[in-house]
Protein backbone atom coordinates (compact mmCIF):
# COMPACT_ATOMS: atom_id res chain seq x y z
CA UNK A 1 0.00 0.00 0.00
CA UNK A 2 1.68 3.40 -0.71
CA UNK A 3 2.34 5.79 2.11
CA UNK A 4 1.48 8.96 0.56
CA UNK A 5 -1.39 9.15 -2.04
CA UNK A 6 -2.56 11.81 -4.96
CA UNK A 7 -5.68 10.16 -6.20
CA UNK A 8 -6.74 12.10 -9.33
CA UNK A 9 -6.38 15.31 -7.42
CA UNK A 10 -7.17 18.41 -9.92
CA UNK A 11 -7.16 22.56 -8.33
CA UNK A 12 -8.73 25.28 -10.13
CA UNK A 13 -8.81 28.99 -8.67
CA UNK A 14 -11.95 30.55 -10.69
CA UNK A 15 -11.59 29.71 -13.85
CA UNK A 16 -8.03 28.42 -13.87
CA UNK A 17 -7.52 24.71 -14.00
CA UNK A 18 -3.74 24.31 -12.27
CA UNK A 19 -3.69 21.01 -12.07
CA UNK A 20 -5.60 18.56 -14.33
CA UNK A 21 -5.65 15.27 -12.61
CA UNK A 22 -2.60 14.23 -11.25
CA UNK A 23 -1.90 10.73 -9.87
CA UNK A 24 1.00 9.92 -7.76
CA UNK A 25 1.76 7.25 -5.07
CA UNK A 26 4.85 7.38 -2.56
CA UNK A 27 6.40 4.70 -0.53
CA UNK A 28 6.97 4.69 3.17
CA UNK A 29 10.61 5.86 3.86
CA UNK A 30 10.66 7.26 0.41
CA UNK A 31 11.90 10.93 -0.49
CA UNK A 32 10.61 12.64 -2.90
CA UNK A 33 11.20 15.88 -4.71
CA UNK A 34 8.54 17.99 -6.72
CA UNK A 35 10.78 19.76 -9.39
CA UNK A 36 9.92 21.94 -12.26
CA UNK A 37 10.13 25.83 -13.42
CA UNK A 38 7.94 28.18 -11.41
CA UNK A 39 3.92 28.14 -11.82
CA UNK A 40 4.14 24.36 -12.68
CA UNK A 41 2.00 23.52 -9.55
CA UNK A 42 4.57 21.75 -7.23
CA UNK A 43 3.65 24.18 -4.03
CA UNK A 44 -0.27 23.73 -4.64
CA UNK A 45 0.60 19.89 -4.74
CA UNK A 46 2.14 20.24 -1.76
CA UNK A 47 -0.43 22.63 -0.02
CA UNK A 48 -3.00 20.01 -1.02
CA UNK A 49 -1.08 16.99 0.83
CA UNK A 50 -0.88 19.50 3.66
CA UNK A 51 -4.30 20.39 3.93
CA UNK A 52 -3.77 23.99 3.62
CA UNK A 53 -5.63 24.01 -0.21
CA UNK A 54 -8.21 22.33 -1.26
CA UNK A 55 -8.34 19.86 -4.04
CA UNK A 56 -11.43 20.61 -6.71
CA UNK A 57 -11.51 16.81 -6.60
CA UNK A 58 -10.15 13.89 -6.46
CA UNK A 59 -8.83 12.27 -2.55
CA UNK A 60 -5.29 12.40 -0.97
CA UNK A 61 -4.66 9.62 1.84
CA UNK A 62 -1.95 9.50 4.27
CA UNK A 63 -0.81 5.77 5.78
CA UNK A 64 -3.57 4.27 3.67
CA UNK A 65 -6.45 6.62 5.46
CA UNK A 66 -8.77 9.36 3.53
CA UNK A 67 -7.22 12.66 4.59
CA UNK A 68 -8.89 14.68 1.83
CA UNK A 69 -11.66 16.31 4.53
CA UNK A 70 -9.39 16.51 7.30
CA UNK A 71 -7.54 19.87 8.68
CA UNK A 72 -4.22 20.08 8.36
CA UNK A 73 -3.70 19.43 12.15
CA UNK A 74 -5.48 16.07 11.84
CA UNK A 75 -3.23 14.67 9.21
CA UNK A 76 -0.14 13.69 11.05
CA UNK A 77 2.10 15.74 8.80
CA UNK A 78 5.20 18.64 9.65
CA UNK A 79 6.02 21.18 7.02
CA UNK A 80 9.00 23.56 6.79
CA UNK A 81 8.34 26.32 4.67
CA UNK A 82 10.94 28.68 3.05
CA UNK A 83 10.44 31.82 5.63
CA UNK A 84 11.18 29.21 8.86
CA UNK A 85 7.84 30.96 10.05
CA UNK A 86 9.64 31.41 13.92
CA UNK A 87 8.08 32.89 16.79
CA UNK A 88 10.76 35.81 16.85
CA UNK A 89 9.93 36.87 20.73
CA UNK A 90 10.69 32.60 21.74
CA UNK A 91 13.46 31.08 22.62
CA UNK A 92 15.06 27.90 19.92
CA UNK A 93 13.85 25.57 23.26
CA UNK A 94 10.75 27.20 23.01
CA UNK A 95 10.06 27.47 19.33
CA UNK A 96 10.80 23.37 19.07
CA UNK A 97 8.92 22.69 22.07
CA UNK A 98 5.79 25.15 21.08
CA UNK A 99 3.46 22.74 18.63
CA UNK A 100 3.85 20.14 22.06
CA UNK A 101 3.05 22.17 24.54
CA UNK A 102 0.09 23.47 22.85
CA UNK A 103 -1.05 19.39 22.24
CA UNK A 104 -0.50 18.81 25.84
CA UNK A 105 2.33 16.67 25.64
CA UNK A 106 3.95 16.18 29.14
CA UNK A 107 7.00 18.53 30.36
CA UNK A 108 9.34 15.65 30.46
CA UNK A 109 8.63 14.52 27.37
CA UNK A 110 8.46 18.00 25.88
CA UNK A 111 12.57 18.44 27.02
CA UNK A 112 14.01 15.04 25.85
CA UNK A 113 12.45 14.99 22.38
CA UNK A 114 13.52 18.52 22.43
CA UNK A 115 16.99 17.53 23.62
CA UNK A 116 17.29 14.55 21.03
CA UNK A 117 16.30 17.36 17.91
CA UNK A 118 18.71 19.89 19.23
CA UNK A 119 21.42 17.05 18.79
CA UNK A 120 20.58 15.93 15.65
CA UNK A 121 20.85 19.19 14.23
CA UNK A 122 23.55 21.06 16.18
CA UNK A 123 21.23 23.34 17.60
CA UNK A 124 22.26 22.61 21.80
CA UNK A 125 24.55 26.10 21.99
CA UNK A 126 21.88 27.99 20.84
CA UNK A 127 18.71 26.78 22.59
CA UNK A 128 18.15 29.66 24.71
CA UNK A 129 18.83 32.20 21.76
CA UNK A 130 15.73 34.28 20.34
CA UNK A 131 15.62 33.72 16.11
CA UNK A 132 17.21 37.29 16.03
CA UNK A 133 20.51 36.38 17.23
CA UNK A 134 20.87 33.12 15.25
CA UNK A 135 22.51 33.08 11.36
CA UNK A 136 19.95 31.65 8.08
CA UNK A 137 21.26 28.27 8.46
CA UNK A 138 20.70 27.96 12.17
CA UNK A 139 17.10 29.41 11.81
CA UNK A 140 16.91 27.12 9.11
CA UNK A 141 17.46 24.19 11.53
CA UNK A 142 15.27 25.34 14.35
CA UNK A 143 12.69 25.37 11.43
CA UNK A 144 13.14 21.61 10.92
CA UNK A 145 13.90 21.14 14.71
CA UNK A 146 10.36 22.07 15.32
CA UNK A 147 9.32 19.53 12.42
CA UNK A 148 10.98 16.71 13.90
CA UNK A 149 10.27 16.66 17.29
CA UNK A 150 6.15 16.10 16.02
CA UNK A 151 7.72 12.79 14.82
CA UNK A 152 4.86 12.98 11.83
CA UNK A 153 3.94 10.42 9.17
CA UNK A 154 5.35 12.98 6.63
CA UNK A 155 7.62 15.31 6.23
CA UNK A 156 6.65 18.26 3.73
CA UNK A 157 9.49 21.04 2.41
CA UNK A 158 8.58 23.85 0.58
CA UNK A 159 12.22 25.49 -1.08
CA UNK A 160 13.28 24.83 2.54
CA UNK A 161 16.78 26.41 1.12
CA UNK A 162 16.28 29.25 -1.10
CA UNK A 163 16.37 32.10 1.25
CA UNK A 164 20.13 30.36 2.40
CA UNK A 165 23.30 31.53 0.58
CA UNK A 166 24.91 28.57 -1.95
CA UNK A 167 27.66 26.92 0.40
CA UNK A 168 25.02 27.05 3.46
CA UNK A 169 22.31 25.63 0.84
CA UNK A 170 24.97 22.78 -0.23
CA UNK A 171 25.43 22.17 3.64
CA UNK A 172 22.10 21.90 4.52
CA UNK A 173 20.82 19.76 1.62
CA UNK A 174 23.06 16.98 2.72
CA UNK A 175 22.05 17.76 6.74
CA UNK A 176 18.31 17.29 5.50
CA UNK A 177 19.49 14.32 3.44
CA UNK A 178 20.84 12.05 6.10
CA UNK A 179 18.25 13.41 8.92
CA UNK A 180 15.74 11.73 6.49
CA UNK A 181 17.61 8.25 5.94
CA UNK A 182 18.10 8.31 9.72
CA UNK A 183 14.69 8.73 10.75
CA UNK A 184 12.98 6.95 7.55
CA UNK A 185 10.70 9.77 7.72
CA UNK A 186 8.11 9.88 4.15
CA UNK A 187 9.39 13.02 2.97
CA UNK A 188 7.62 15.37 0.08
CA UNK A 189 10.17 18.05 -1.03
CA UNK A 190 9.89 20.69 -3.61
CA UNK A 191 12.07 22.53 -4.89
CA UNK A 192 12.76 24.49 -8.52
CA UNK A 193 16.66 23.77 -8.37
CA UNK A 194 17.29 20.41 -10.23
CA UNK A 195 20.37 19.85 -8.92
CA UNK A 196 19.01 20.04 -5.23
CA UNK A 197 16.37 17.39 -6.78
CA UNK A 198 18.93 15.32 -8.44
CA UNK A 199 21.28 14.83 -4.77
CA UNK A 200 18.33 14.77 -3.00
CA UNK A 201 15.44 12.50 -4.11
CA UNK A 202 15.14 8.69 -4.22
CA UNK A 203 12.25 9.54 -7.10
CA UNK A 204 12.46 13.04 -8.37
CA UNK A 205 9.14 14.14 -9.96
CA UNK A 206 9.37 16.24 -12.88
CA UNK A 207 6.68 18.72 -13.29
CA UNK A 208 5.34 20.98 -15.94
CA UNK A 209 1.92 23.08 -16.31
CA UNK A 210 0.42 20.41 -13.59
CA UNK A 211 1.14 17.55 -15.30
CA UNK A 212 3.83 15.01 -14.29
CA UNK A 213 6.26 14.53 -16.82
CA UNK A 214 8.17 11.89 -15.92
CA UNK A 215 9.01 10.44 -12.15
CA UNK A 216 12.33 8.70 -11.72
CA UNK A 217 14.91 7.94 -9.61
CA UNK A 218 17.87 10.31 -10.61
CA UNK A 219 20.23 8.30 -12.65
CA UNK A 220 16.98 7.10 -14.78
CA UNK A 221 16.24 11.00 -15.34
CA UNK A 222 19.38 11.64 -16.46
CA UNK A 223 20.38 8.37 -18.37
CA UNK A 224 16.70 7.84 -20.32
CA UNK A 225 14.48 11.05 -19.92
CA UNK A 226 10.99 10.92 -21.24
CA UNK A 227 10.78 13.78 -23.57
CA UNK A 228 12.69 16.82 -24.35
CA UNK A 229 11.05 18.80 -21.92
CA UNK A 230 12.54 16.37 -18.79
CA UNK A 231 15.96 15.53 -20.68
CA UNK A 232 16.26 20.12 -21.17
CA UNK A 233 15.36 20.27 -17.69
CA UNK A 234 17.85 17.97 -15.64
CA UNK A 235 21.66 18.33 -16.42
CA UNK A 236 23.33 21.31 -16.46
CA UNK A 237 24.38 23.09 -18.33
CA UNK A 238 21.47 21.45 -20.51
CA UNK A 239 21.55 19.17 -22.82
CA UNK A 240 22.12 20.12 -26.39
CA UNK A 241 19.30 19.75 -28.75
CA UNK A 242 20.19 19.53 -33.15
CA UNK A 243 17.12 19.76 -35.60
CA UNK A 244 18.81 16.52 -37.36
CA UNK A 245 17.99 13.17 -39.17
CA UNK A 246 18.68 9.57 -39.56
CA UNK A 247 20.31 8.06 -42.70
CA UNK A 248 22.73 5.16 -43.41
CA UNK A 249 23.56 4.42 -39.80
CA UNK A 250 24.43 7.98 -38.98
CA UNK A 251 22.68 10.97 -37.63
CA UNK A 252 22.86 13.61 -40.25
CA UNK A 253 23.53 17.32 -39.34
CA UNK A 254 23.91 19.64 -41.66
CA UNK A 255 27.01 18.83 -43.92
CA UNK A 256 28.31 17.01 -41.22
CA UNK A 257 27.61 12.76 -40.80
CA UNK A 258 27.99 11.64 -37.41
CA UNK A 259 28.09 7.55 -36.91
CA UNK A 260 25.92 5.95 -34.62
CA UNK A 261 26.80 2.54 -32.89
CA UNK A 262 25.31 -0.27 -35.15
CA UNK A 263 22.81 -1.02 -32.49
CA UNK A 264 21.38 2.23 -32.05
CA UNK A 265 21.59 2.76 -35.68
CA UNK A 266 19.57 -0.62 -36.21
CA UNK A 267 17.03 0.16 -33.43
CA UNK A 268 16.19 3.84 -34.79
CA UNK A 269 16.52 3.21 -38.81
CA UNK A 270 15.99 6.12 -40.90
CA UNK A 271 14.31 9.08 -40.36
CA UNK A 272 13.60 12.49 -42.30
CA UNK A 273 13.18 14.59 -39.08
CA UNK A 274 14.79 13.82 -35.41
CA UNK A 275 15.41 16.15 -32.44
CA UNK A 276 18.88 14.77 -31.48
CA UNK A 277 20.32 15.50 -28.00
CA UNK A 278 23.57 15.31 -26.94
CA UNK A 279 24.77 16.39 -22.87
CA UNK A 280 27.88 19.15 -23.16
CA UNK A 281 29.81 16.45 -20.57
CA UNK A 282 29.37 13.94 -23.48
CA UNK A 283 31.46 15.64 -26.14
CA UNK A 284 33.85 13.29 -25.12
CA UNK A 285 36.45 10.31 -26.76
CA UNK A 286 34.32 6.97 -26.97
CA UNK A 287 34.90 3.47 -28.33
CA UNK A 288 31.66 4.96 -30.47
CA UNK A 289 33.14 8.15 -31.35
CA UNK A 290 31.75 10.94 -34.08
CA UNK A 291 33.37 14.01 -34.18
CA UNK A 292 31.11 17.43 -34.45
CA UNK A 293 33.09 20.66 -35.77
CA UNK A 294 31.93 23.70 -34.42
CA UNK A 295 32.46 27.49 -34.24
CA UNK A 296 33.33 28.75 -30.98
CA UNK A 297 31.61 32.54 -29.83
CA UNK A 298 33.06 32.24 -26.40
CA UNK A 299 35.30 30.45 -24.68
CA UNK A 300 35.00 30.25 -20.75
CA UNK A 301 37.27 28.35 -18.50
CA UNK A 302 36.09 26.63 -15.65
CA UNK A 303 39.39 24.83 -13.71
CA UNK A 304 38.33 21.65 -14.17
CA UNK A 305 36.98 22.28 -17.88
CA UNK A 306 36.55 24.56 -20.34
CA UNK A 307 33.01 25.51 -22.00
CA UNK A 308 33.24 26.65 -25.68
CA UNK A 309 30.26 28.20 -26.44
CA UNK A 310 28.94 28.41 -30.08
CA UNK A 311 27.40 27.29 -33.27
CA UNK A 312 27.17 24.02 -35.25
CA UNK A 313 25.66 24.04 -39.02
CA UNK A 314 24.10 27.32 -37.37
CA UNK A 315 22.71 25.78 -34.90
CA UNK A 316 23.76 26.49 -30.68
CA UNK A 317 25.93 24.05 -28.93
CA UNK A 318 28.15 24.28 -26.12
CA UNK A 319 30.57 21.50 -25.38
CA UNK A 320 32.53 20.80 -22.12
CA UNK A 321 36.00 20.26 -22.99
CA UNK A 322 39.76 19.45 -21.65
CA UNK A 323 41.09 22.61 -20.19
CA UNK A 324 43.78 22.12 -22.82
CA UNK A 325 41.73 21.59 -25.80
CA UNK A 326 43.00 23.70 -28.40
CA UNK A 327 40.20 26.28 -29.36
CA UNK A 328 39.97 30.14 -30.70
CA UNK A 329 36.85 32.33 -30.70
CA UNK A 330 35.59 32.23 -34.82
CA UNK A 331 37.92 29.68 -35.57
CA UNK A 332 36.23 25.85 -36.18
CA UNK A 333 37.20 23.41 -34.07
CA UNK A 334 36.61 19.59 -33.95
CA UNK A 335 34.99 18.04 -30.81
CA UNK A 336 34.52 14.33 -30.07
CA UNK A 337 30.83 13.31 -29.38
CA UNK A 338 30.44 9.77 -27.38
CA UNK A 339 27.52 8.88 -29.55
CA UNK A 340 26.70 5.64 -26.69
CA UNK A 341 25.30 8.81 -25.06
CA UNK A 342 23.15 10.25 -27.60
CA UNK A 343 19.41 10.56 -27.27
CA UNK A 344 16.57 11.03 -29.98
CA UNK A 345 13.42 12.90 -29.53
CA UNK A 346 10.62 12.88 -32.29
CA UNK A 347 10.06 16.36 -33.54
CA UNK A 348 6.54 16.15 -33.39
CA UNK A 349 5.79 15.22 -29.84
CA UNK A 350 8.86 15.47 -27.89
CA UNK A 351 9.06 11.73 -26.46
CA UNK A 352 11.77 9.81 -26.36
CA UNK A 353 12.65 7.53 -29.58
P1 LIG B 1 6.90 28.49 -7.76
O1 LIG B 1 8.13 27.67 -7.95
O2 LIG B 1 6.97 29.80 -8.48
O3 LIG B 1 6.45 28.60 -6.34
P2 LIG B 1 4.94 26.42 -8.21
O4 LIG B 1 5.32 25.37 -9.19
O5 LIG B 1 5.07 26.08 -6.78
O6 LIG B 1 5.73 27.74 -8.54
P3 LIG B 1 2.23 27.03 -7.61
O7 LIG B 1 2.59 27.99 -6.54
O8 LIG B 1 1.71 25.72 -7.23
O9 LIG B 1 3.47 26.81 -8.57
O10 LIG B 1 1.22 27.75 -8.59
C1 LIG B 1 0.69 27.10 -9.72
C2 LIG B 1 -0.18 28.08 -10.49
O11 LIG B 1 -1.34 28.39 -9.71
C3 LIG B 1 0.49 29.38 -10.81
O12 LIG B 1 0.16 29.75 -12.12
C4 LIG B 1 -0.12 30.36 -9.80
O13 LIG B 1 -0.18 31.64 -10.34
C5 LIG B 1 -1.49 29.78 -9.58
N1 LIG B 1 -2.01 30.05 -8.23
C6 LIG B 1 -1.47 29.62 -7.07
N2 LIG B 1 -2.20 30.04 -6.02
C7 LIG B 1 -3.24 30.75 -6.51
C8 LIG B 1 -4.35 31.44 -5.93
N3 LIG B 1 -4.56 31.46 -4.61
N4 LIG B 1 -5.19 32.05 -6.77
C9 LIG B 1 -5.01 32.03 -8.11
N5 LIG B 1 -3.99 31.40 -8.72
C10 LIG B 1 -3.10 30.76 -7.94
Amino acid sequence: MPHVEFDAITKSFGAVEVLPPLSLSIEKGEFVVLVGPSGCGKTTTLRILAGLETASSGRVRIGGRDVTDLRPGARDIAMVFQNYALYPHMTVRQNIGYAMKVHGTPQAEIESRVAEAARLLALEPYLDRKPRALSGGQRQRVAIGRALVRQPQVFLFDEPLSNLDAKLRVEMRTEIKLLQRRLGTTTVYVTHDQVEAMTMADRVVVMRAGRIEQAADPITLYERPANRFVANFIGSPAMNFFEASLAGGAVVLGSQTLPLPPDEARRLGNRPAVVFGIRPEHMRSSAHQATLTLIPEAIEPLGAHTLLLGTAEGQKVTAQVDPRFPAAVGQPASVPLDMTQAHFFDPGTGLRL
